[in-house]
Parts: C-alpha cells; sequence; structure tokens
C-alpha cells in the first residue's frame, strides 16, 4: 500500500517450500507493515519482499545487486531495510545498486541497528497496558516472561530489570542467553518449553510468530501480553477475541513494536536518535487509547488497532 507514502519494509531470505508459501508471507507481513506505518504516524506506505532461497548458503554478491536493481526498478515506491536472512553488511551491497534502502550502518549515514528503539516502545506498550490493568504503570515486582533473548528481547530485559522487573528468559540457543546474563544477570533463564505455562504477569513474546493460538492461549496465566515479535497471533480475529475472552490485554504487536520502522524512517526524513525515542514514547499513549476503547466497545485490542490504523489510510 502507498497511500500515505513510499511503502518500506525489510527482506527476508527464506527457503520457502512452495512459491504460494513466499506469495503468502511477503502478503501478510506487508499488510502488517501498512498497519504499523499507519499507526506509528509515519508518512509511508507498507511494503515487503521476499526471495526464495537459504540466505546461509544461496547469497552472494550478484543475488543481492541484481535484487537492488529490481528495488530500483520501482523507483522509490518501494523501500527496502533489513529483516529475517538478511543483515546490515547485506544492506551496503544492495545500496550499491540503488538508493531504496535504509537500515544501513552508521558509518554510511545510516541509523544502525534498530532493536534498542524498537525494545524501548515495546517497553513502553507493557507499561500502558500495566496502567490500564492495574491502575499503576509500574513494573517493580512484576513477573515477566519474554520469550526470545535476541536483540529485541536482550534490550527490554535491561528496560525490565531496571524498574525492578522479576524477568525469566527462554531461548533455544544458549549464546543468546549468556548475552542477557552479561548484561542482565537478575534475569532467570527458563525452558523453552515453559513459556506459556509459566506463573506470570506480563508475557513478552520476542521471537517468531503465531505462538498465540489455541494450543497456547488456554495455558496462559498472564493479564498481559506485550512483545516485540510479529504477527502474534496465529489467526488475528479468532485468536485475538480468545485473548480477550480469558480476560488477558493484548497489547497489538504492530503498534508496539513500531520502534524500529520508526528508527528507519528517520534515514529518509533526517535522522536523529533522540527524536527517533522520544517518537517511540508515543507508543505509551496509543496502546492505552487502544486499550480503553476495546473495553468500552468489546472488539479486541487487535481489532481496535487494525481500525485506527485503517482510518488514517
Ligand atoms: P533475533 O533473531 O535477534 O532474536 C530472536 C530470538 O528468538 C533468537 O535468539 C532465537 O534463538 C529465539 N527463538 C526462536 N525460537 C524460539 C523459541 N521457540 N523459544 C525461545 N526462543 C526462541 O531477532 P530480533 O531482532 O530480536 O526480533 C525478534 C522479533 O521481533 C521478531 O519476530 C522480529 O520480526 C520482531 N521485530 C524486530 C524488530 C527489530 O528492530 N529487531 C522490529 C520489529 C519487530
Amino acid at each position: 500500500n502507498t497511500t500515505l507514502g513510499p511503502a518500506l519494509g525489510g527482506t527476508r531470505m527464506w527457503h520457502y517450500a512452495k512459491h504460494e508459501d513466499a506469495v503468502l508471507d511477503v502478503l501478510r507481513l506487508s499488510r502488517g507493515m501498512t498497519f504499523k506505518a499507519s499507526i506509528a504516524g509515519l508518512n509511508l506506505g507498507g511494503g515487503k519482499a521476499v526471495i526464495i532461497g537459504d540466505s546461509r548458503t544461496m547469497k552472494n554478491e550478484a543475488l543481492l545487486r541484481r535484487f537492488g536493481k529490481f528495488v530500483e526498478s520501482l523507483n522509490g515506491k518501494y523501500i527496502t531495510a533489513e529483516d529475517v536472512g538478511m543483515s546490515t553488511k547485506d544492506m551496503e551491497q544492495i545500496h550499491t545498486e540503488t538508493g531504496h534502502v535504509t537500515g544501513l550502518p552508521e558509518y554510511l549515514g545510516g541509523s544502525g541497528d534498530p532493536s534498542p528503539v524498537t525494545a524501548y516502545g515495546v517497553y513502553m506498550g507493557m507499561k500502558a497496558s500495566a496502567k490500564h490493568v492495574y491502575g499503576s504503570d509500574n513494573l517493580n515486582g512484576k513477573k515477566v516472561v519474554v520469550q526470545g533473548a535476541g536483540n529485541v528481547g536482550r534490550y527490554l530485559i535491561q528496560h525490565l530489570v531496571n524498574e525492578g522487573a522479576e524477568v525469566m528468559v527462554a531461548d533455544i540457543f544458549e549464546d543468546r542467553l549468556k548475552e542477557v546474563q552479561a548484561v542482565a544477570p537478575q534475569a532467570k533463564v527458563i525452558d523453552p518449553d515453559s513459556v506459556f505455562t509459566q506463573t506470570m504477569d506480563i508475557f513478552a513474546p520476542c521471537a517468531l510468530g503465531g505462538i498465540l493460538n489455541d494450543h497456547t492461549i488456554p495455558s496462559l496465566t498472564c493479564a498481559i501480553v506485550a512483545g516485540g515479535a510479529n504477527n502474534q497471533l496465529q489467526e488475528e480475529g479468532k485468536h485475538g477475541a480468545m485473548l480477550m475472552d480469558r480476560g488477558i490485554a493484548y497489547a497489538p504487536d504492530f503498534l508496539i513494536n513500531s520502534g524500529g520502522l520508526i528508527n528507519v524512517y528517520g534515514e529518509i526524513v533526517g535522522y536523529n536518535k533522540e527524536v527517533a525515542m522520544k517518537k517511540a514514547e508515543y507508543i505509551y499513549d496509543v496502546t492505552r487509547n487502544i486499550h480503553k476503547e476495546s473495553a468500552e466497545s468489546l472488539v479486541s485490542s487487535g481489532e481496535v488497532a487494525v481500525r485506527f490504523a485503517q482510518e488514517r489510510i
């Protein structure tokens, strides 16, 4: 969608089993980007690109430059960035063929790693959800389970332990957990299979999508779900409603993880990290409004967020 501006969104390289799987993924992702840009108040449309192939064995300079030529052929209607299977370094190679690239390293005038801004926005969305549920946004003493100790998870955990939350963290890779423990030794490591059944106040999915589904939602003991992962609800309508029926306040993922997009948007309008952080803070107010509207209208928070985004478009 290019109604609000050029469609900005990352490129994902993945070994899709079928052509149709790749098309479905890119459409789901670009739809999410459209809503994310709109609700974050950015003058951007929503787009995403996928390259079919194994990024560990099939990615090379020729492929990336050919892809760069393709992006260039769209004359700026689509602006790319990194996603799964792509790095800042790959953006440099794409950049040799097109200027329509964001997420470049800082030494090339780019905004660098967006994760700290994403994590700060997630933290704001979580605090706003706590205010809605508990009447206070203080997370001191709250039990928070973070699924995924990656870039977003790690920065989020630092905010949480600084505020005195009791953090539990799970990852499938030991080295990622070690990175977290180096900066936040207070966080307790738990088994990845136990994340949905822990006794907790807040669940923060920061790994992959589709994890809120028929199997996991009935086990959750939390009052809030607020995390950075994209497409957390396996089926938007059904699983958003299921969370609501269980009395769990869900902070819409595309809203509270929009800090990363806010950060790369700076590369188009003139980058300033402090401005990006300030804009990410606004996620607090929007999350509050969405929970309020959801409670009054008895429509799930996910649906309310989509409506807010669609109104602006
Ligand atoms: P990342 O790859 O650095 O971290 C993801 C972590 O999740 C990895 O350490 C991985 O081992 C772990 N993981 C995977 N499956 C798991 C499981 N079953 N249980 C526990 N851990 C598991 O990625 P990231 O940049 O931190 O992004 C995390 C999520 O946030 C993704 O869904 C991404 O699309 C989304 N997101 C990221 C940004 C950003 O700025 N990085 C912005 C918006 C959205």
